[in-house]
């Protein structure tokens, strides 16, 4: 199924034996795709079931597909990283979102550090265009599920949340002796992991300070100062690398 254009659809629109497709997804499917009936397409219930349905009507609203075969999906990594990211200028956190989910993050976490540019209440609908980025993104390296995006949350708020977590990283790039490379393999059975990355002008010492105190371990990535998109998508791929053996 892999071939196949991919849809994330809500369970209760797969009943029956025929999934029924809605929304922009639907508009996607008639006007974008012109996929026809008697096509082919993949439905994914976003709990790890895979659909393959064939096409039996494509109205611009609504598209329905005949359910002919049900895979399980075994593309979730088996540990949950959730990155917290310094939200940075313009819209390096969508390439962020995008990447980090084909890496196989659980959840992108939108922080409003002390020196992130854009303000909290930017525009409260950044939020749903950063999961429809996701949701995209997930359909498309055939995820099982939709890795999930916080509304923009305080620095505060979100070193709050490090006891929810087997282990807490936060690169920082002022640290020269330890490697998110050895934590990580000091830590392999860790199954729960958030990190932290600065925006472009990084965090301030009083958030190192905090987040060190909550119990995050401050990690270098490298002799290299990274550009905040790239050290995210980088510790990224490392982190599920080595907590997972492979991407
Ligand atoms: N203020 C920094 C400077 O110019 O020295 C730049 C911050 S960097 C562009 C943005 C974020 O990427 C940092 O806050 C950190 O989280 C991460 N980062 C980049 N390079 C890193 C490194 N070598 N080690 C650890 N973290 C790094």
């Amino acid at each position: 199924m892999v071939s196949l254009h991919r849809f994330f659809v809500p369970p209760s629109q797969i009943s029956d034996g025929v999934a029924s497709i809605t929304g922009p997804d639907a508009r996607q499917i008639a006007t974008v795709l012109r996929l026809r009936k008697g096509d082919s397409i993949a439905v994914l219930d976003g709990s790890g079931t895979c659909y393959r349905g064939e096409i039996c009507s494509v109205i611009r609203e609504l598209v329905t597909a005949a359910i002919s075969e049900t895979v399980r999906l075994d593309t979730e990594p088996g540990v949950y990283v959730a990155l917290a990211q310094g939200l940075p200028k313009g819209d390096k956190f969508s390439l962020i979102v995008q990447k980090g989910t084909e890496l196989g993050i659980s959840e992108f976490v939108a922080v409003a550090a002390a020196r992130s540019v854009t303000r909290p209440n930017a525009s409260p609908n950044k939020q749903a265009r950063w999961q429809r980025i996701a949701k995209e993104a997930a359909e498309q390296c055939c995820r099982a599920r939709i890795p999930m995006v916080s509304q923009i949350t305080s620095f505060a708020d979100a070193v709050g949340r490090i006891g929810d977590f087997d282990l807490a990283l936060m690169a920082w790039e002022q640290e020269d002796r330890v490697l998110l490379s050895s934590v990580l393999r000091e830590n392999r059975d860790a199954r729960k992991v958030i990190l932290f990355v600065g925006p472009e002008g990084g965090f301030s010492p009083d958030e190192a300070e905090a987040a060190r105190d909550a119990g995050a371990r401050l990690v270098s990535l490298g002799r290299r100062i990274l550009r905040t998109e790239t050290a995210a998508i980088a510790a990224s791929a490392i982190m599920l690398n080595e907590l997972e053996g492979h991407l």
